[in-house]
């Protein structure tokens, strides 16, 4: 018999209390298109606590990766390199450009690429690297930007699960994660540590790029610069789309964004918690790596398991107790889309990943003895 009564869910969308409030706000305002009030509070915010020189929020991460493809005007003939181990719009908003995308292997200790496998994949039609900070730690980012500057190529950081986390360089400084690429991109979905149900941000480090990114942003038409005054009349100058979020999701936003260090110690002290109760099984399985050179926002904690086997049994029994557990990616290089395309290289560890990484419940409202339950669960498996 479980202990619980109701399922434990693998997530639940954090809600701070205010978001409501701020929604109500926005609405007697008058105006819940994009691009107002919260909006801007919204992008200003971010700036100010990550120092970024631009952001512009969107309605996804989705839609920020394919801003991202469009400002960095890549198209058929240009190859684009990211890990497999990683979400479908991660390569998707770059093949929808008719570029080509070329899959490499995480580490062999944690689903990050792997910078040697990066430098291998060059070649002179290489436009960009994208590179995925997975459960939000960062890459190795002193290898990867040798890389990126020594090639002359572009940096896009799908930074979707990375939202207030920082690589540590050589002298012990902390770098904010998104700050790195040309241009880097946040999700704020329902399933990350701050979210409005759908929505993202693509943060512009390129000044170079800071024009185009808002004609871009405002379906090709220069309607934000009209609306600062610097031009007398606005219509469409390029291409773009549709990538505001309404003011409504804005509001919402604003309230997670206001609270977000509510929720990161909240977060924190979950995740610790696990890796303390679970770290008698380190002969066992492994559990989320910690690379020595980033900070960590909790937003996944994981376990290694020992094959595919003891992991679908490892779910089963978990979820015989009411508990909700979850695997990740299956390789992108072996869908059914894009096998084939890939001249049959094996990616050893992203397929390591994909079969033996499960994904524990972690989000704002579990509690300490939910925590404990689901650890108690996992050591009564473990001790068979
Ligand atoms: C969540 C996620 C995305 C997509 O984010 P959306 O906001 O749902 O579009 C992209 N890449 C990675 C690595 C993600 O984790």
């Amino acid at each position: 018999m479980p202990l619980l009564e109701k399922m434990i869910p693998f997530n639940k969308p954090a809600l701070i209390g205010n978001e409501i409030e701020l929604i109500r706000d926005a609405i007697s305002s008058g105006k819940i298109s994009g691009n107002g009030k919260y909006t801007n509070l919204c992008q200003d915010l971010l700036n100010k606590r990550y120092g970024f020189s631009k952001t512009l929020l969107t309605t996804s991460c989705t839609d920020a990766l394919e801003m991202a493809a469009i400002l960095l005007n890549l198209r058929e003939g240009d190859e684009v390199i990211m890990p497999s181990y990683t979400f479908v719009s991660t390569a998707n908003a770059f093949i929808l450009r008719g570029a080509r995308v070329i899959f490499v292997d995480s580490e062999d200790s944690n689903p990050n690429m792997d910078p040697q496998k990066i430098r291998e994949a060059i070649t002179p039609k290489t436009k960009a690297v994208v590179i995925v900070h997975y459960a939000g730690f960062a890459c190795d980012m002193d290898a990867i930007m040798e890389i990126v500057r020594s090639n002359g190529l572009y940096l896009v950081e799908d930074a979707a699960q990375a939202i207030d986390n920082y690589f540590i360089g050589r002298n012990g400084e902390q770098i904010p994660l998104g700050s790195f690429g040309h241009v880097s991109a946040f999700s704020f979905h329902e399933t990350k540590n701050v979210n409005c149900g759908e929505g993202g941000a693509l943060v512009i480090n390129d000044k170079d790029l800071h024009t185009r990114s808002e004609i871009i942003w405002e379906k090709g038409t220069n309607r934000s610069s009209f609306f600062r005054g610097e031009v007398d009349k606005y219509g469409w100058v390029d291409i773009g789309s549709s990538f505001l979020p309404s003011e409504l999701n804005a509001a919402f936003l604003y309230a997670q964004l206001q609270n977000i260090e509510k929720i990161q110690d909240k977060r924190k002290a979950l995740y610790n918690r696990y890796a303390a109760a679970l770290s008698g099984l380190k002969d066992r399985v492994s559990l989320t790596y910690e690379p020595a050179y980033s900070t960590n926002n909790a937003h996944i904690f994981y376990i290694l398991c020992a094959d595919l086997a003891e992991r679908t049994e490892l779910i089963s029994f978990l979820k015989s107790n009411n508990i909700l557990s979850v695997f990740h990616y299956l390789p992108l290089h072996s869908s059914p889309y894009y096998d084939g395309k890939q001249q049959n290289r094996d990616l050893p560890n992203a397929l390591k990943f994909s079969e033996r990484l499960v994904r524990l419940p972690l989000f704002f409202e579990l509690s300490e003895e939910e925590v404990d339950y689901i650890v108690s669960c996992i050591l009564n498996f473990y001790k068979k």
